[in-house]
């Protein structure tokens, strides 16, 4: 069986969605997340389109990676211009990416209608283009854009398309339905037409989702000869998006026998695909095939009895291969594990008699009713940590609050001030402090921390490094509730934790007090010994 590479879209057609952006810094931890996945391929998009791109391949030219070749993508050679004068040529000679795509038409209706030339001279700018990079020493990849709707108006031009770009030294064409709107059927029929016409030339696919069957015309493609598959991450992109690369992995392995990652790398596909939907700021779709949160959820009743007897009764898969779960909270039984395993990690014992049922029991109310109210504890594991240790009766507050105050005033110039006024209380004796910040949160941590790195010095290491805001839609008309997720480090270690309330500033605060309490509790991941770094943390939250 041939082998099937895996080619990322994720950081240059992904972010044709709507809504989506990453900074040069998050993308480059996608970047890292995909290498660690196993990805072959990842397009890290045109290196000098703005500044921003001129960061990332600067940092990409750093960047150790494992697996991933970057690709650096562009267009082919303009109209009438030499490929040598080309700047966009030359953009992509000079990059270090080994690997450029270019990108070229081959549809006859968009020669014609948007690029305005012969379709003698579009062949020559393909041929130029593809040969020139490779006399630099570049591995060429060619998109043929419009390539299905192409293939409908006239098959022999399209196919000439791929022809002179394999000629020319493309190692591989890739077969693109640009605007998304093909069946399988139809797929399977123009790449096993392409085969036969090109049988030496090695084929990739890159879909988009318009007509629903981004991934099911990948695989067909697959089937039919292709042996590179192009798609994004959850599959964001332009309008319906493009081909879901998660799930396009998934079936390849698991349903069609291709290996295509080492089994241990399989089992990191739900954390890439949620790491990227937290990246981007995007709520992750739970019901994701593979991946969701309830792509192995189970209500009560028989389907949970029967996974309990046997989970092939239910699942399709097993959900640890893929490094999904269960669902946790819903189903009862795994539910009560995973909360015990989760005690047994913060060092709370939980007996199997009464008062350890007990313990579960309270905890997976609580979880309950605070998920109603809009709480969501994944990525929020600290959150979830002092949530148990309330309930074990192992916590300790950190301070006891009298209360808080935030002022924030802006003057006619659009000059802000925000200064924050703490009152609290530890060991009987009253710290009142005030501060100033950049933003509400800002104030409030700085004044918060004032009072307690007096009787919690090592405080002073956690450094507050992600802080995240999520409106959420609620169905009971009582307005806009604000979920906030922090997510902290000290050197050592980094933990979230969360806050939900009407009001932005509550909730940021509920946050940063888990963020601070958990560092202190007696037996939590995040109290493991770490050096001191006050300076650079104080640093660091000056420049927030
Ligand atoms: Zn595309």
């Amino acid at each position: 069986m041939a082998k099937i590479e895996l080619y990322d879209a994720t950081l240059r057609d992904g972010m044709g969605g709507a809504g989506m952006t990453l900074t040069a810094q998050e993308k480059l931890r996608v970047v890292g997340k995909l290498d660690e996945l196993g990805v072959g391929f990842i397009e890290a998009g045109f290196p000098a389109s703005n500044p921003k791109e001129l960061e990332l391949f600067g940092m990409l030219a750093e960047q150790r990676l494992q697996h991933a070749q970057i690709v650096a993508f562009g267009m082919t050679r303009r109209r009438g211009v030499k490929a040598q004068k080309d700047v966009g040529l030359g953009v992509l000679a000079d990059s270090f990416a080994p690997v450029c795509t270019i990108v070229g038409k081959s549809s006859v209706l968009h020669v014609q209608k948007v690029v305005r030339a012969s379709n003698k001279e579009n062949l020559a700018m393909i041929a130029d283009s593809v040969a020139f990079l490779v006399g630099k020493g570049k591995r060429v990849l060619f998109d043929a854009e419009h390539f299905f709707d192409g293939f409908e108006l006239d098959s022999a031009y399209a196919l000439q398309t791929l022809r002179v770009a394999v000629e020319s030294g493309a190692e591989r064409v890739v077969l693109c339905d640009t605007n998304g709107g093909s069946l399988p059927g139809r797929v399977r029929d123009v790449v096993g037409a392409v085969r036969e016409a090109l049988p030496k030339a090695a084929l990739g696919i890159h879909t988009h989702n318009d007509s629903g069957c981004a991934v099911a015309n990948t695989l067909v493609a697959v089937e039919a000869g292709a042996t590179q598959v192009q798609g994004t991450i959850n599959g964001i992109g332009e309008r319906t998006g493009n081909a879901n690369l998660i799930t396009i992995i998934a079936d390849l392995q698991l349903k069609m026998g291709h290996h295509v990652l080492p089994a241990k790398r399989l089992a990191r596909l739900t954390d890439a695909a949620r790491f990227v939907d937290e990246t981007l700021n995007r709520a992750s779709d739970a019901s994701q095939p593979y991946v969701g949160r309830h792509a192995f959820a189970h209500k009560a009743g028989m389907h949970a009895s029967g996974v309990r007897a046997d989970p092939a009764t239910f699942e399709h898969v097993s959900p640890a291969v893929v490094g999904n779960s269960t669902d946790l909270l819903i189903s009862e039984l795994s539910g009560r594990a995973a909360i015990t395993e989760k005690a047994a990690a913060a060092g709370i014992a939980v007996g199997d008699g009464a008062d350890g049922n007990g313990f579960v029991a309270r905890v997976l109310a609580r979880v309950k009713q605070l998920e109603h109210e809009g709480f969501q504890f994944e990525g929020a594991d600290a959150s979830f940590e002092l949530l148990m240790r309330r309930e074990a009766g192992r916590y300790e507050p950190l301070f006891r609050l009298e209360s808080w105050r935030v002022l924030v005033e802006q003057n006619a110039e659009g000059h802000l001030d925000t200064e924050a006024t703490i009152k609290l209380w530890h060991d009987d004796r009253r710290y009142v402090r005030t501060a100033e910040g950049n933003g509400p949160v800002n104030a409030l941590d700085n004044a918060l921390r004032e009072a307690i790195s007096e009787f919690y010095p090592k405080l002073a290491d956690v450094e507050l490094v992600d802080y995240k805001v999520r409106l959420l839609e609620t169905s009971h008309g009582t307005g806009a509730v604000t979920r906030v997720h922090i997510d902290s480090q000290d050197g050592q270690s980094t933990w979230g934790t969360t806050g939900v309330g009407e009001n932005v500033v509550a909730a940021s605060w509920q946050a940063l007090v888990d963020a601070l309490e958990y560092r202190v509790q007696p037996a939590g991941r995040g109290v493991a010994k770490a050096k001191p770094k006050a300076k650079a943390a104080k640093a660091a939250r000056a420049r927030r």
